[in-house]
């Protein structure tokens, strides 16, 4: 599937829109149209029932060590600044970037792939600005930069495989040919930049009112840890799940939604005894994996990617990704949906204690030049004492974090189809379908009378009220039948049922299968029972 295809049927059809459009749009900005957030609501609650109002307290689900409680939270945007602090985002949540001094653009400097080159004698790093088929612009840069034809190609003598600009020592720089740029040195060398976007609070402009609005939704759940336990009587192991806008400046917004810079989280905190922790990590990937799966995410776009140890986080025991190979990577590459990490118990003691470091294997509070705690965490208490066994502990993290919009897109490119189907005429003509999960699909059904006369209107209009009230249902009576199916498959739509003149004398209409193409009768009464069990 080409991807500009469905970028396009996006904002044909109302699925998403790029953000103040008639302005220009916003680099990194998103909207959702009317069919857009309804798929996109429709994730979001298929994911917070699932993980949390849906699950069973009682009874250990398949894979789980023990049963276990799921609670929610519903925490601000702007939170105490301290919480950044300590959590590391304040120090260490950067991307380097390099700056262009002849294009004056940004880019971030592990995003920027180039290759080694030699003509005329000199030596060259070229990049590209292109996202796909690197190969060919890094030689047409090239060819141009030593002012060669394309006839000359072979004149170029490439050395080693296109790689970032991050494995590239900065002194070298000054034999670099930027992504934009005509001469050679024009790239600074790597800064840190952070991602986090800094507002104030108050009357007060200073540092003293700066406040961050978050980067993650994790923290709030940190933070409310010990509310969480002393207001409920949640027992460790137990989950706390949040779902919501996170912000990240990123340096360079692309591909889509994938990376913007205003985007939702659905993220869970899952608090467990240490040393059942690499059970409930096991349980927590296998159980997440299988969520997307049943959504209808199968087969080898998705993946399950463990992380080799050297990409561990200093605190982590664990991590892995759920990953899938969107259209707008390179053939066999992946983009993260979803991680799952094995956090230890570093976040509840950052803030107790105050922001942690590596030191000798061990996590340690870091210091100041003062000899005190660089970032002092809240002093609050935040171990937990288990009733039963008297023990107290600090639990360790399992965190499955997820991207609701990432989400949304994979189930967009992954329902992308075309195929042949008949038209009006019986003629074959290309249809295109978005073959989403029923459960997701922004409209279970439509309702069409099959022609706008004879009283199929109102036998229509009956059936469409009749279904409202249990799932959301679409009427459409304007033009011919067959590009109301269309534009419904192309909404998504699972079943469409058509009045015509059998339901007048009979009472059953059609019902069609958005995939099979297939049409039954069903009896008018029977229609809700009927879309129920198909839709599951
Ligand atoms: P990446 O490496 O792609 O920047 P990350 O590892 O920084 O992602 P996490 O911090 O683990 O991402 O965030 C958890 C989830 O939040 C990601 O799996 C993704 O679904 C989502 N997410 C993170 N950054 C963005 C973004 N800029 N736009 C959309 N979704 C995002």
């Amino acid at each position: 599937m080409e991807m500009e295809k469905l970028v396009s049927l996006c904002k044909r059809r109302g699925f998403l829109f790029q953000s103040s459009e008639i302005y220009g749009g916003l680099n990194g900005f998103w909207d959702y149209g009317p069919l857009g957030v309804e798929l996109k609501r429709n994730i979001k609650e298929a994911w917070w029932r699932d993980m949390v109002t849906g699950h069973d307290d009682l009874a250990p689900p398949p894979g789980a060590p023990e049963a276990y409680e799921m609670v929610g939270l519903d925490c601000t945007i702007i939170m105490h600044p301290q919480v950044w602090k300590c959590s590391g985002h304040f120090d260490l949540f950067v991307d380097k970037m390099v700056d262009c001094r002849e294009s004056k653009k940004r880019y971030r400097y592990d995003q920027v792939p180039g290759r080694w080159v030699e003509a005329k004698g000199q030596k060259i790093f070229v990049t590209t600005a292109v996202e796909e088929h690197h190969e060919a612009d890094l030689e047409s840069r090239a060819l141009k930069f030593f002012n060669l034809r394309a006839k000359d190609a072979g004149d170029l003598a490439w050395e080693g495989p296109v790689v970032s600009l991050a494995k590239i020592d900065p002194a070298l720089y000054e034999k670099a040919l930027g992504p934009d740029a005509k001469a050679l040195g024009t790239l600074t060398a790597p800064r840190d930049f952070n991602l986090m976007f800094k507002t104030f609070v108050g009357a007060l402009s200073g540092e003293e009112g700066a406040a961050y609005l978050r980067p993650e939704t994790a923290q709030g759940i940190f933070v409310n840890f010990k509310n969480v336990c002393d207001s409920t009587r949640v027992r460790v192991p137990f989950g706390i799940a949040q779902m919501g806008k996170s912000f990240r400046n990123e340096i360079t917004p692309r591909n889509f939604t994938f990376r913007s810079r205003e985007f939702e989280q659905m993220e869970i905190e899952f608090f467990c005894h240490p040393k059942s922790s690499p059970q409930w990590y096991q349980y927590w990937r296998d159980r997440r994996m299988k969520w997307y799966t049943d959504l209808g995410l199968a087969g080898e776009r998705l993946k399950l990617r463990e992380h080799d140890k050297d990409e561990l986080s200093h605190y982590s025991c664990g991590t892995s990704d759920i990953e899938y190979a969107f259209p707008f990577l390179p053939p066999g590459e992946f983009g993260e949906l979803e991680g799952i990490a094995h956090r230890g118990d570093f976040d509840l003691r950052s803030h107790m204690e105050g922001k942690l470091v590596a030191k000798d294997g061990q996590l340690v509070v870091e210091q100041g030049p003062d000899g005190k705690p660089k970032w002092k965490g809240s002093g609050k208490d935040l171990s937990y004492r288990d009733d039963l066994t008297n023990e107290r502990f600090v639990p360790h993290v399992i965190e499955p974090s997820a991207g609701a919009d990432r989400g949304t897109l994979a189930f967009l490119c992954e329902a992308y189809h075309e195929d042949q189907a008949p038209d009006e005429k019986g003629e074959m003509q290309t249809r295109v379908v978005m073959k989403l999960h029923p459960r997701i699909a922004p409209l279970k059904a439509a309702v069409f009378p099959l022609v706008k006369k004879d009283g199929m209107p109102e036998v229509a209009q009956r059936i469409y009220r009749a279904i409202k009230p249990h799932m959301p249902v679409f009427y459409d009576e304007k033009g011919a039948v067959g590009r109301r199916y269309r534009r419904q498959d192309e909404a998504g739509t699972p079943y469409c049922i058509t009045v015509d003149g059998q339901t007048l004398t009979d009472g059953t209409v059609t019902v069609r299968d958005r995939d099979s193409l297939k049409q039954d009768r069903v009896h008018e009464s029977e229609l809700v029972a009927v879309l129920r069990e198909r839709i599951g």
